[in-house]
């Protein structure tokens, strides 16, 4: 039976550890950490998403204003509010919850963020650092999921990794970060062929396809690592992840639950993010 690996509790704990951060640097800042989280529209995920990240900002002390703009905003006008918050002195992470509403061009807002301010890690400047292996600001889940393998001891370097997923805001980043930390890498998507022959080589796999229960045990290798980052709502209204975890649980060495698991971690690395950026703009270096 595999162990679960409980990114809630692991988040919890790194709450208490960055509320401490931020009781200890603020002084010396003469501010705490500031995050603008954008949220365009009424998307109701995209409210409860948004809703949990101010939360956990004012659980440990980050000031995170409320930013809601309407559904019917123009390009111009996120991008005029993001050049705002570019400037504020007050604000050192800005992050836009996606999706945006149609006419919002994602491209545009993306490149709008200052590079030290993206702690989405979505920006091309970071995205750039981090195939040059060069410090900057990473995207939060797959940064999380780094999180969460070191702090449950569980070993990278040497080992294969396979990632289900190739997208820009999970599975590249998830790649690069696994490489630079010396795994042998394989990504996997929608045209790979024979999925099952290459996922059971991974001693971590990492699936990031949104198919709800699609990765059964006949995808994984008996004792590997299986993190599941996968969200979907199923019919029953029950949050899914990419992993069957019951049938998985049976063969995995670890795994991590849906819900419980990498969402929590998300949100804990967004705000590591938000006091890396804050110890760069304060000259508060590690
Ligand atoms: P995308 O839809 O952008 O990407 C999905 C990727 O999976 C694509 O690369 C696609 O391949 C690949 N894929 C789709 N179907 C298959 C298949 N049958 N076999 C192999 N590969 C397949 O999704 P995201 O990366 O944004 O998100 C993935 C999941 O993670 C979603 O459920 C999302 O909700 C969740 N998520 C969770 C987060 C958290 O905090 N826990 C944060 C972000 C996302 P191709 O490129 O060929 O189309």
């Amino acid at each position: 039976m595999a162990e679960i690996l409980d990114g809630k509790s692991l988040a919890s704990l790194i709450h208490e550890e960055q509320a401490e951060k931020v009781q200890s640097l603020s002084p010396k800042a003469g501010r705490p950490p500031g995050l603008a989280v954008i949220l365009v529209g009424e998307d109701p995920a995209s409210h409860t998403y948004v809703s949990n990240k101010r939360k956990a900002c004012h659980r440990v002390g980050i000031y995170a204003p409320d930013i809601n703009l309407p559904a019917s905003s123009s390009t111009e006008a996120v991008l005029e509010t993001i050049d705002g918050f570019n400037r504020d002195p007050a604000i050192d992470g800005i992050l836009v919850q996606l999706p945006l509403p149609p006419q919002v061009s994602k491209e545009q807002v993306l490149l709008k963020i200052s590079p030290d301010k993206d702690v989405d890690g979505f920006h091309p400047a970071n995205l750039g650092r981090l195939v040059a292996g060069e410090p900057g600001l990473v995207a939060c889940t797959p940064r999380g999921i780094i999180t969460l393998l070191d702090r449950s001891h569980i070993p990278i370097s040497g080992t294969h990794a396979v990632i289900v997923g190739r997208s820009l805001i999970v599975g590249k980043p998830m790649a690069l970060l696994l490489l630079n930390r010396d795994a042998t890498v394989t990504i996997c998507h929608s045209k790979t062929h024979d999925l099952p022959h290459i996922t059971r080589q991974a001693d971590i796999l990492v699936a990031a396809l949104g198919r709800p229960e699609s990765i059964t045990r006949e995808f994984i290798k008996q004792g590997a690592t299986v993190i599941d980052v996968g969200i979907s709502r199923g019919l029953d209204g029950k949050l899914k992840g990419d992993v069957l975890f019951e049938d998985a649980l049976q063969v995995a060495g670890a795994i991590t639950p849906v819900p419980g698991g990498i969402g929590p971690m998300t949100i804990a690395t967004l705000l590591d993010n938000t006091i890396d950026a804050y110890r760069n703009h304060t000259g508060l270096i590690k």
